[in-house]
């Protein structure tokens, strides 16, 4: 296996209520304990800019959210409060700024073999509603869009995780500067990745 293949790297965000619930140890065991590796951490109150910025990297967000919510309430076959997408993100938007501002956040970088999609699998569906039991979102937290929208407020999902490779370049780039991050060997790797495990019971 190619060597950077080993070294895809993912954000994670343990967001406001992910802290308030003690739950760090917990998130941070699932990602730990499948082999990935944590390559830098931080926490922090972010900014609203910051938030702003994190979700809005993508230029096309804006758009694909809008659309994305408004297929949700079709599907569930409800009709739309706002027809016009972008509308409908700028809501979403600034329920994300008010929640993710309300306390600290931790903001982590893990790294490892097909990290991004690992991440995602761990981490479950975006409306805890649905996301799949054994996932941080579908074991931890019950709320669903019907709530927080009723209620006009984000979706408490707990955590943020990169949604592909090139989000994930973006958005580390975004939280960490390049010194904040480490390269560096564990010598679990060996067992994770390693093609001679001849050591294990020596010569
Ligand atoms: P994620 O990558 O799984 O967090 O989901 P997205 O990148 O699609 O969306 C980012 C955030 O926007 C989510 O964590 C939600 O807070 C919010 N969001 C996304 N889709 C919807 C939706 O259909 N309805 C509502 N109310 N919020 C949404
Ligand atoms: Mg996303």
């Amino acid at each position: 296996m190619h060597k950077q293949a080993k070294k895809e790297r993912t954000l994670i965000i343990v967001k406001p209520d992910g802290i308030q619930r003690a739950l760090i140890g917990e998130i941070v065991g699932r990602y730990e304990r499948v082999g990935l590796k944590l390559v830098g951490v931080k926490m922090m109150i972010p900014t609203e800019e910051l938030i702003e910025k994190h979700y809005t990297l993508d230029p096309e967000w804006r758009m694909k959210t809008g659309l994305k919510t408004i297929k949700g309430y079709q599907d569930k076959g409800l009709v739309p409060p706002i027809t016009d997408p972008l509308e409908i993100t700028a809501k979403v938007l600034k329920n994300l700024i008010s929640y993710m501002t309300k306390g600290p956040i931790v903001v982590m970088v893990w790294e490892g073999a097909h990290a991004v999609q690992i991440v995602r699998k761990l981490t479950g569906g975006t409306e805890p509603l649905t996301s799949d039991v054994g996932t941080i979102r579908g074991d931890f937290v019950l709320d669903s869009y019907s709530l927080s929208d009723g209620d006009k407020r984000a979706v408490r999902n707990l955590v943020h995780a990169s949604g592909s490779v090139t989000e994930a370049k973006d958005e580390i780039a975004h939280w960490f500067k390049k010194e904040e991050l480490f390269d560096y060997n564990l010598f679990m790797d060996h067992i994770t990745y390693g093609t001679d495990l001849s050591e294990i019971l020596g010569n």
